[in-house]
Protein backbone atom coordinates (compact mmCIF):
# COMPACT_ATOMS: atom_id res chain seq x y z
CA UNK A 1 0.00 0.00 0.00
CA UNK A 2 1.58 3.00 -0.85
CA UNK A 3 0.87 7.21 -0.22
CA UNK A 4 -0.75 7.67 -3.90
CA UNK A 5 -3.78 4.91 -2.78
CA UNK A 6 -4.20 7.15 0.15
CA UNK A 7 -4.72 9.83 -1.44
CA UNK A 8 -6.82 8.53 -4.22
CA UNK A 9 -9.38 8.10 -1.85
CA UNK A 10 -8.78 10.37 0.90
CA UNK A 11 -8.15 13.57 -1.52
CA UNK A 12 -4.97 16.17 -2.17
CA UNK A 13 -6.44 18.78 -0.06
CA UNK A 14 -4.05 20.39 2.53
CA UNK A 15 -5.00 23.42 4.70
CA UNK A 16 -1.97 25.18 4.56
CA UNK A 17 -1.10 28.97 6.23
CA UNK A 18 1.68 31.24 5.53
CA UNK A 19 4.67 32.68 7.79
CA UNK A 20 3.70 36.11 8.62
CA UNK A 21 0.02 34.59 9.69
CA UNK A 22 -0.49 34.78 12.96
CA UNK A 23 -1.06 31.61 15.77
CA UNK A 24 -4.46 33.02 16.65
CA UNK A 25 -5.12 32.41 13.12
CA UNK A 26 -3.69 29.04 12.26
CA UNK A 27 -5.12 28.09 15.74
CA UNK A 28 -8.92 28.93 13.88
CA UNK A 29 -7.29 27.00 10.91
CA UNK A 30 -7.56 24.11 12.93
CA UNK A 31 -10.15 24.38 14.79
CA UNK A 32 -12.40 25.37 11.86
CA UNK A 33 -11.31 22.58 9.69
CA UNK A 34 -11.02 19.79 12.68
CA UNK A 35 -7.46 19.05 12.13
CA UNK A 36 -4.17 19.16 13.89
CA UNK A 37 -1.29 20.68 11.80
CA UNK A 38 -1.18 23.14 8.68
CA UNK A 39 1.33 23.16 6.36
CA UNK A 40 3.38 26.46 6.05
CA UNK A 41 4.18 27.42 2.48
CA UNK A 42 6.77 30.53 0.78
CA UNK A 43 5.50 32.74 -2.05
CA UNK A 44 5.77 30.30 -4.47
CA UNK A 45 4.15 27.57 -2.65
CA UNK A 46 6.99 25.75 -1.60
CA UNK A 47 6.46 23.81 1.66
CA UNK A 48 8.54 25.48 4.51
CA UNK A 49 7.23 24.72 7.34
CA UNK A 50 4.21 22.40 9.84
CA UNK A 51 2.72 23.58 12.47
CA UNK A 52 1.05 21.50 14.77
CA UNK A 53 -1.38 21.70 17.85
CA UNK A 54 1.56 20.67 19.63
CA UNK A 55 3.35 23.84 18.61
CA UNK A 56 0.70 25.83 19.77
CA UNK A 57 0.50 24.47 23.33
CA UNK A 58 4.04 25.12 23.48
CA UNK A 59 4.03 28.76 22.47
CA UNK A 60 1.03 29.54 25.13
CA UNK A 61 3.15 27.56 27.64
CA UNK A 62 6.25 29.54 26.72
CA UNK A 63 4.55 33.28 26.08
CA UNK A 64 1.45 32.94 28.04
CA UNK A 65 -1.76 34.39 25.17
CA UNK A 66 0.92 36.81 23.55
CA UNK A 67 1.79 33.87 21.45
CA UNK A 68 -1.74 34.16 19.55
CA UNK A 69 -0.36 37.30 17.99
CA UNK A 70 2.79 35.84 17.28
CA UNK A 71 4.23 34.66 13.86
CA UNK A 72 3.37 30.98 12.38
CA UNK A 73 7.17 31.61 11.25
CA UNK A 74 8.60 31.82 15.05
CA UNK A 75 6.34 28.29 15.95
CA UNK A 76 6.69 26.20 13.27
CA UNK A 77 8.91 23.27 12.60
CA UNK A 78 11.22 24.17 9.49
CA UNK A 79 12.75 21.31 8.99
CA UNK A 80 9.76 19.39 7.58
CA UNK A 81 10.22 15.60 7.13
CA UNK A 82 8.17 14.84 3.76
CA UNK A 83 6.82 11.61 2.00
CA UNK A 84 6.47 11.18 -2.15
CA UNK A 85 3.28 9.11 -3.64
CA UNK A 86 5.25 6.01 -3.81
CA UNK A 87 6.43 5.80 -0.38
CA UNK A 88 4.90 2.70 1.35
CA UNK A 89 2.45 2.82 4.77
CA UNK A 90 4.89 1.34 6.64
CA UNK A 91 7.33 3.89 6.06
CA UNK A 92 5.16 6.17 6.95
CA UNK A 93 5.03 4.52 10.10
CA UNK A 94 8.47 4.09 10.76
CA UNK A 95 9.25 7.18 9.83
CA UNK A 96 6.37 9.38 12.44
CA UNK A 97 7.49 6.95 15.17
CA UNK A 98 11.21 7.57 14.92
CA UNK A 99 10.46 11.57 14.87
CA UNK A 100 7.45 11.21 17.30
CA UNK A 101 5.30 13.20 14.86
CA UNK A 102 1.89 12.14 13.54
CA UNK A 103 1.49 14.24 10.24
CA UNK A 104 3.89 13.92 6.52
CA UNK A 105 2.93 16.46 3.86
CA UNK A 106 3.24 14.62 0.61
CA UNK A 107 5.40 16.43 -2.14
CA UNK A 108 5.79 15.04 -6.00
CA UNK A 109 8.40 17.62 -8.04
CA UNK A 110 8.90 19.90 -5.62
CA UNK A 111 4.64 20.56 -4.85
CA UNK A 112 2.53 20.08 -1.88
CA UNK A 113 0.24 17.16 -3.27
CA UNK A 114 -1.05 15.91 0.05
CA UNK A 115 -1.17 15.57 3.48
CA UNK A 116 -1.07 12.26 5.61
CA UNK A 117 -1.36 12.11 9.27
CA UNK A 118 -1.09 9.01 11.50
CA UNK A 119 -4.93 8.85 11.63
CA UNK A 120 -5.11 8.08 7.74
CA UNK A 121 -2.04 5.21 8.30
CA UNK A 122 -3.20 3.54 11.19
CA UNK A 123 -7.28 3.13 9.27
CA UNK A 124 -4.84 1.96 5.99
CA UNK A 125 -2.59 -0.52 8.09
CA UNK A 126 -5.88 -2.11 9.98
CA UNK A 127 -7.42 -2.46 6.66
CA UNK A 128 -4.48 -4.24 5.07
CA UNK A 129 -4.66 -6.54 8.39
CA UNK A 130 -8.16 -7.07 7.83
CA UNK A 131 -7.77 -8.25 4.17
CA UNK A 132 -4.85 -10.33 5.02
CA UNK A 133 -6.95 -11.99 8.15
CA UNK A 134 -9.51 -13.04 5.53
CA UNK A 135 -7.48 -14.39 3.06
CA UNK A 136 -6.10 -16.70 5.36
CA UNK A 137 -9.76 -17.75 6.81
CA UNK A 138 -10.82 -18.65 3.74
CA UNK A 139 -7.45 -20.29 2.91
CA UNK A 140 -7.80 -22.36 6.13
CA UNK A 141 -11.64 -23.07 5.28
CA UNK A 142 -10.95 -24.38 1.73
CA UNK A 143 -7.78 -26.62 2.59
P1 LIG B 1 2.51 16.38 15.55
O1 LIG B 1 2.74 15.09 16.29
O2 LIG B 1 2.35 16.15 14.08
O3 LIG B 1 1.43 17.20 16.16
O4 LIG B 1 3.87 17.24 15.64
C1 LIG B 1 4.76 17.19 16.73
C2 LIG B 1 5.94 18.12 16.42
O5 LIG B 1 6.60 17.69 15.21
C3 LIG B 1 5.58 19.58 16.17
O6 LIG B 1 6.64 20.39 16.63
C4 LIG B 1 5.48 19.68 14.64
O7 LIG B 1 5.79 20.98 14.14
C5 LIG B 1 6.53 18.69 14.21
N1 LIG B 1 6.18 18.01 12.95
C6 LIG B 1 4.99 17.49 12.61
N2 LIG B 1 5.02 16.91 11.42
C7 LIG B 1 6.29 17.06 10.98
C8 LIG B 1 6.99 16.68 9.78
N3 LIG B 1 6.40 15.99 8.80
N4 LIG B 1 8.30 17.03 9.66
C9 LIG B 1 8.93 17.70 10.66
N5 LIG B 1 8.34 18.08 11.80
C10 LIG B 1 7.03 17.77 11.97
Amino acid sequence: MDVACILSVKGREVVVTQPHRTVAEAAGLLASKGIGAVVVCGADGEVIGILSERDIVRALAQGGAAALDEPVSRHMTGKVVTAMPASTVRHLMETMTAHRFRHMPVVENGRLTGLVSIGDVVKWHVEEIETEHKALREYIAHT
